[in-house]
């Protein structure tokens, strides 16, 4: 690389997304110079909340002198996170309990503390807060106004418990259906997912990034980087992620997190190709801090550095882990448990391990996410004018929400809507479960505290009571999940199939709610991903029954169904839709509302055919020898972006300005919409382009852009895309961004047009 590239990389480097405020830099320095290497140390540590819980005494609150005269007196920590007792607290226990941290805290370092929770889907660990659908529900959705909103609610929310910080969004790319989160994440489109998180971003932080409101709270964009992936489909377990890869659609919705103000970032606690994320400083220091000119605060992983020696071995002793880690970028370390790092990181900086320098960054940042949430003046407040807390008013975003994330994926002989007055069996283990239809997150980390804590809400039972009249409701599950302590999440009872299959014959139709039960991270891993016998037997057996069979696929991933689709007459998959998601399915199978989600990932057909939508075909590979069929192309049940509704719309009339493009052109594209139906409905209309050839195999296809829009039986929309030539460019051999001279479909709704690249352009930047 010249001297002159140098030159051009930093002159890109010095215009941070969010310039900072030069009172708060000011105010940084003032407090930094005043400090101590123990407190510096201290504000880079994060304990956990049962560490300075006192488990001993019946009042779980009443927080020992002794511990907090550990934690903040002796080790001047800066931060704490996570939920007492592990399970969702009365906002008012919250507000005591940061209460009390926080005037320790100011009295004993001046310095308030920075309290985190995971609110991953509104106000996880909240009791009486709204909780949304999961987050690939609100991709589904494919609806920004709804991310947006919610993410605004669930700051409110938090808020209204004295919360300031929560881990949110997760932006990791869902890309293999087997990783136990795919459902925290908006699927496996890189572009879907950078828009969600934008919206996320902005909903949580208000439009202030610098000054965050009373009714905002810092976001914390996770995992940073790849950690959609694992190859073995296993939490946590290594990756083998491209350096292309890793720019071109891991990093991507990160960067647009971070322009869009992100104040804070969560590393990734796997391993890509034998480097640790957490010792990782081309990424952290690198693509962050230098290339981004980023001020804002990295934090790890659970235990995330202690796990550098005692798992992924790239260090022999605690203390080498730590001196990795924090050389490498991290500035905040969530140690539960290990208070230590304290030590550790005291005599690194005295052998001169670890430089003062690297030492004020990190704390320069946590002090700046410290000011920019208003901590120093307001380090506790007074919670009673959050009155909307747990209003209709937020129910009503979560149930439109959970409605337009429901996806129709096959509707046969318009056997839904289903006219009142048909009597139903309901089946399945999903039938009558608020923990399904939440999934982990909620109220607990497992999700199993979800029916002891969401009765005020309904399950699909209840909601088709309502619906549909309790007296035309026949409730037999045939297949239960086992609950009892110490049972797996996975495990199920003796099925009872033979009782379902006796009452199928006394009614009109059969609603069967097959799936999962609650899990989150690493205890959601599986060995296989096919449905369990159990259900598929269950819907085998009810099938026989000669009655019209209604599947609700209520999963968190697209678990293996081939066997079982043929004999289903529609199949609704809700994902994970909160606690508003059976209302929201009573009004969809009745008709009330109409359909409008779209998988935002690929639903695989076979174990041995995942892929992703945009995976590179091998079609041409066709025969060999006149005999071998490459069985290399993309084998799925439904591909990403499927979604039937009660109504149809017809594309037509696709246009672009103009045949030629360059790099800085902005091309502009319309489509015409029509409902051609007799049923109001929304549709999100997804632009895709293809690039024919290229200098690295093209993608087959890539999503572009994406709206959705409402219409009224016969109406027409003209849907136009603004699409700029550099949005076209992809990451070459070299690393480097690159549009290359060529032909490039553009495809919408089955419309296609050709445009024309007239120049080759390769960026010297790391990001366009
Ligand atoms: C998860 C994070 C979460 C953290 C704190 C970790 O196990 O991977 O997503 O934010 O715990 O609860």
């Amino acid at each position: 690389i010249s001297v002159m590239a140098m030159i051009n990389v930093h002159a890109q480097r010095v215009q941070p997304a969010i310039p900072s405020d030069p009172r708060i830099e000011a105010r940084i320095e003032k407090l930094l110079n005043k400090m101590t290497l123990e407190e510096k140390i201290g504000q880079m540590c994060e304990i956990t909340v049962d560490v300075v819980t006192d488990f001993s005494t019946p009042d779980i609150f009443a927080l020992s002198d002794a511990k907090l005269d550990t934690i903040i007196g002796k080790y001047k920590v800066g931060s704490i996170l996570n939920v007492p007792l592990g399970v969702a607290q009365k906002k008012e226990v919250w507000a005591d309990m940061i209460h009390k941290i926080q005037e320790k805290s100011m009295k004993e370092i001046g310095i308030p503390c920075i309290y985190g929770v995971d609110q991953i889907h509104g106000t996880t660990y909240t009791l009486g807060g709204t909780l949304f659908p999961q987050g690939i529900n609100m991709a589904a959705t494919f609806n920004r106004s709804l991310v947006r909103r919610s993410a605004e609610i669930s700051a409110y929310e938090t808020k209204a418990g004295c919360i300031p910080w929560t881990y949110a969004p997760v932006m990791d790319l869902g890309r293999d259906p087997r990783w136990p989160r795919i459902w925290e994440s908006f699927g496996e489109d890189c572009y879907v997912n950078a828009q969600m998180a934008v919206e996320a971003v902005k909903g949580f932080q208000g439009e202030e990034p610098n000054h965050v409101d009373e009714y905002h709270v810092a976001a914390c964009a996770k995992h940073f980087l790849g950690y959609g992936v694992p190859v073995s489909g296993k939490d946590r377990t290594p990756s083998a992620i491209s350096s292309i890869d890793m720019r071109e659609k891991h990093f991507a919705p990160f960067l647009e997190a971070i322009r869009a103000g992100a104040l804070s970032l969560m590393v990734n606690s796997g391993v890509n190709n034998g480097m640790p994320f957490h010792a990782n400083k081309e990424l952290l220091t690198g693509w962050l801090k230098e290339d981004l000119n980023w001020d804002g605060m990295i934090v790890t992983d659970w235990a995330d550095i202690i796990n550098l020696c005692t798992r992924d071995r790239i260090a022999s002793t605690k203390k080498e882990a730590v001196k990795l880690a924090i050389n490498a970028g991290i500035d905040m370390s969530m140690v539960p448990y290990e208070i230590s790092f304290c030590d550790d990181l005291k005599e690194l900086v005295n052998e001169g391990e670890v430089s003062m320098a690297r030492i004020d960054d990190a704390v320069r940042r946590v002090l700046r996410l410290k000011f920019r949430l208003g901590l120093f003046e307001n380090p506790y407040w007074d919670i009673r004018k959050y009155d909307k807390f747990g209003s209709k008013e937020f129910a009503q975003v979560a149930i439109e929400a959970a409605g337009e994330s429901m996806v129709l994926l096959k509707n046969e002989e318009h056997i839904l809507p289903l006219a009142k007055g048909k009597k139903i069996l309901l089946t399945g283990p999903n039938a009558h479960s608020m923990r399904g239809l939440n999934g982990g997150w909620s109220y607990s980390w497992q999700g199993d505290k979800a029916d002891e804590c969401a009765q005020d809400y309904h399950t699909i039972y209840e909601s088709l009571c309502e619906e549909y009249g309790a007296e035309n409701v026949i409730y037999e599950p045939g297949v239960t999940y086992n609950t009892s302590k110490g049972a797996l999440w996975w495990q199920e009872n003796e099925p009872q199939i033979s009782k379902a299959v006796d009452l199928a014959k006394n009614v009109d139709v059969i609603v069967a709610c097959i799936g999962e039960n609650s899990y989150c991270e690493t205890p959601g891993n599986l060995t296989d991903l096919n449905l369990s016998s159990n259900q598929k037997e269950l819907v085998r057996a009810l099938s026989e029954t000669g009655k019209p069979l209604i599947l609700i696929l209520n999963e968190g991933r697209p678990r293996i169904i081939n066997e079982i689709v043929p004999l289903a007459k529609a199949i609704v998959h809700i994902m994970l839709p909160g606690n508003y998601g059976a209302d929201a399915l009573a009004s969809l199978l009745s008709g009330e509302t109409n359909f409008s989600g779209k998988l935002p990932f690929t639903y695989p057909r076979m174990i041995n055919s995942l892929a992703t939508y945009d995976y590179k075909p091998c079609e041409n590979m066709g025969q060999m020898d006149g005999n071998y069929n490459y069985d290399a192309v993309m084998d799925v049940q439904w591909i990403f972006g499927t979604g039937l509704s009660y109504t149809s719309y017809l594309y037509s009339n696709l246009t672009v300005n103009c045949a030629d493009f360059k790099a800085d052109d902005e091309l502009t594209v319309s489509i015409d919409v029509t409902n051609t139906g007799k049923m109001a409905g929304k549709e999100s209309v997804l632009l895709y382009s293809s690039d024919l050839f290229a200098s690295l195999t093209p993608d087959n296809i890539r999503l572009r852009k994406f709206e959705k829009i409402a219409l009224q039986p016969g109406e027409t929309k003209t849907v136009t895309f603004n699409l700029k030539g550099s949005e076209l460019a992809f990451v070459g051999y070299d690393g480097k961004w690159r549009l290359e001279e060529g032909d490039f479909h553009i495809t919408c709704g089955g419309e296609v047009v050709s445009v024309h690249c007239t120049e080759t352009k390769v960026w010297e930047t790391p990001n366009i």
